[in-house]
């Protein structure tokens, strides 16, 4: 990975997001979760979020069997609630993160031609609409508006762009190498603000693409791995984190498989 990448990670790790909140007239607060199951690999396994939701609200779930109505019923009561300037800029910041792994993985699948780029792009798309419930939600302007492919309003985001494509242009081992970048970026970016909000429709969301980048970084591994005949090293996790997350993921998978639910962060089942 080049130097210049690394740079630009790390601001876009310790930025916050420029745009600042606004009104906007819009009130739905119809979340479906539902949409972001089941997209299949071709190659591995990168099932990414579950859609499934934990109840915590009683009331809100009084009269309904588990399902998405619930699911809606719960996050609009939820919400109900102010978030601070920092939570707004953290949901603008990843609407247009993950908007980024998206056009990334867009363009590199038309580049190189390989399943895991569209297969995981389309996941990506599931990722952006999440986090656009939340703008709908709490009613704030969506930084992605009507920009296309590759266009971006944080300037920060613009340039990690930028160079993530200059360098995932240059083999087929670079462009899954930028995979696992995105997806290790992914996963600080939503453990930072996941420690930021105590909301738990922002919560549930992050926990959510949480895990759906987890997958996807096990994924981009993997390929390089089996594409290069080279062990991947983690380009921004620690070693440690990196080992804790794959295991993590191989443990999700065959859990789910056997129909279990796996936690990778305790943070909102403590809240349960
Ligand atoms: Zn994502
Ligand atoms: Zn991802």
């Amino acid at each position: 990975m080049k130097k210049n990448i690394m740079l630009f990670a790390v601001m876009v790790l310790v930025m916050s997001a420029c745009a600042a909140p606004a009104v906007a007239d819009q009130n739905q607060t119809e979340v479906d979760l539902s949409q972001a199951e089941g997209v299949d690999d071709l190659a591995e396994s990168t099932e990414l979020v579950s859609g499934e939701s934990e109840v915590s609200d009683p009331a809100a779930a009084e009269g309904y069997g588990p399902g998405e109505e619930t699911h809606q019923a719960t996050i609009a009561a939820l919400s109900n609630t102010e978030l601070s300037t920092s939570e707004l800029e953290g949901i603008a910041f990843m609407r247009e993160e993950e908007k980024l792994a998206r056009d990334v993985y867009i363009q590199l699948a038309d580049l190189w031609n390989m399943n895991i780029f569209a297969n995981i792009s389309r996941s990506e798309d599931t990722h952006m609409e999440a986090v656009k419930t939340l703008i709908d939600l709490f009613e704030f302007e969506d930084p992605v508006q009507d920009n296309g492919v590759g266009v971006f309003t944080n300037p920060v985001l613009q340039d990690l762009h930028d160079e993530l494509m200059a360098s995932g242009s240059m083999s087929l081992a670079d462009a899954l190498l930028v995979g696992g970048a995105i997806e290790e970026i992914d996963i600080l970016d939503l453990q930072k603000y996941l420690d930021q909000t105590s909301n738990s429709a922002v919560i549930e969301v992050y926990e959510n693409l949480l895990r759906g980048s987890i997958n996807h970084l096990n994924s981009f591994v993997r390929n390089y791995e089996r594409q290069t005949g080279e062990t991947y090293q983690p380009q921004f996790l620690s070693q440690e984190e990196f080992q804790e997350f794959l295991s993590l993921s191989s443990a999700s998978n065959s859990a789910e498989r056997r129909g279990m639910k796996v936690s990778l962060n305790g943070k909102g089942q403590a809240r349960q």
